[in-house]
């Protein structure tokens, strides 16, 4: 339990309270030292990026770590280095591959973004990442925050980190107000990281500040009693840390809402479509959607030649984004006729729900494709019956 500011124990620290806040905050230098210490004795030293810290692996590493926990990018992480062990066999990748490799891990504009820096990089820098925070952070998905651990923790260059765990300990620490999202703010949040970056050991530092906010300073629990900073920390001395940072201002989340057709072949494949390399699911494989208005028959007739059975309109879903939430209605039509038009080509595929092969899939869309594999859908018993019940046309009677 969080001891409140009356608490003896607070008195009883060096630099008594004034109005609830330490009279002193950190000199930089024994911030540093005190982070430093607790590193030595407690930080992670065993991530699989950790070894062989080379800018490739740790720049995968940050950007698989965005929005994402270590325990789940730990085991994509790996599959990653195995299939891609450097920047040239990730320049060299087709998109499919890397998005096959990142199905699941949501967030698909990081995964597009690095492929085309590492093509970038493969073309205009000789291959390797440059070392250089300005070029470095130039590059599609590369920000100034990346960049810094890149540099850091691979070469350890002197540049300071700013990732969300690193936003929460320093607004908490020095009692920073205000959402970090807003310029104001963020800058106040680089100038404290700037100042108590130390010039020695800056990679143990900013190593030791992710993990800080990672174990201790969590988002809604933070372990005060076995943090290294309590004695100044302003949240801390205030009884409510977590009111540090300040949340982005509410606003209603939209929900969008959309059709997707799966249309079943008479040998139980299921059609894919990819999808436009930028926006919802960029690059990524889904079934078509219908738009508004648009009868599932006439798509099937117009787009593949090819009558469609019943429909059967599946469960509604719904998965979130960082922005909306997507309602979607899953529509099955079963093709009464081997499809005349479009077989296997760059945009569109007949893919086996039971074994996709090695394209991306959003993960909602994986789902999807499992149970339709696990039921008997798309089995041959569900299309016999349905093609017992075709006239000469192969519609359905
Ligand atoms: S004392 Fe508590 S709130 Fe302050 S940095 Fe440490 S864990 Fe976070």
């Amino acid at each position: 339990m969080l001891p409140k500011p009356q608490d003896n124990r607070l008195n009883n620290q060096p630099n008594s309270l004034l109005h609830g806040l330490p009279q002193q905050h950190w000199q930089p230098d024994a911030f540093a030292a005190a982070v430093l210490a607790w590193f030595d004795q407690h930080g992670r030293t065993d991530l699989p990026w950790q070894q062989q810290p080379t800018p490739y692996r740790v720049w995968v590493s940050e950007i698989m770590l965005q929005q994402t926990q270590v325990g789940v990018v730990i085991p994509y992480f790996e599959r990653f280095m195995t299939r891609f062990p450097d920047l040239a066999a990730l320049a060299a990748a087709e998109q499919d591959d890397v998005l096959h490799l990142w199905s699941g891990l949501g967030y698909y504009a990081r995964a597009r973004n690095m492929h085309r820096a590492a093509q970038i990089v493969a073309d205009r820098h000789g291959g390797a990442l440059p070392t250089d925070i300005d070029v470095l952070q130039a590059l599609p998905g590369i920000g100034r925050s990346t960049a810094g651990a890149i540099l850091s923790l691979a070469l350890g260059r002197h540049h300071p980190i700013l990732d969300g765990n690193c936003k929460r300990v320093l607004a908490r620490c020095f009692g920073v107000e205000g959402w970090p999202g807003r310029s104001s703010v963020l800058n106040e949040l680089w100038r404290l990281a700037e100042t108590v970056t130390p010039a020695n050991g800056v990679s143990r530092f900013n190593q030791a500040m992710m993990d800080l906010g990672a174990t201790l300073c969590t988002r809604s629990a933070p372990d005060c009693q076995r943090c290294p900073l309590t004695e100044r920390c302003v949240g801390f001395h205030q009884g409510n840390p977590v009111a540090y940072p300040t949340p982005k201002p509410k606003r209603s989340t939209p929900v969008r809402q959309t059709r997707i057709l799966l249309v079943i072949d008479p040998t139980g494949r299921v059609l894919l479509e990819r999808r436009p390399p930028s926006g919802l699911w960029g690059g990524l494989w889904t079934p078509p959607e219908l738009a508004p208005g648009r009868d599932a028959h006439d798509w099937c007739h117009t787009q593949l030649g090819s009558r469609s059975a019943r429909l059967e309109m599946l469960p509604r879903r719904r998965h979130s984004f960082s922005h909306f939430e997507l309602d979607f209605e899953p529509l099955l039509t079963w093709l009464g006729t081997p499809p005349a038009a479009v077989a296997d080509s760059a945009t569109r595929a007949w893919i086996d729900p039971a074994a996709p092969g090695d394209i991306g899939l959003p993960a909602p869309i994986r789902r999807l494709l499992d149970e339709i594999a696990a039921s008997t859908l798309a089995s041959n018993d569900h299309l016999s019956s349905i093609q017992n019940h075709q006239d000469d046309n192969g519609d359905i009677v």
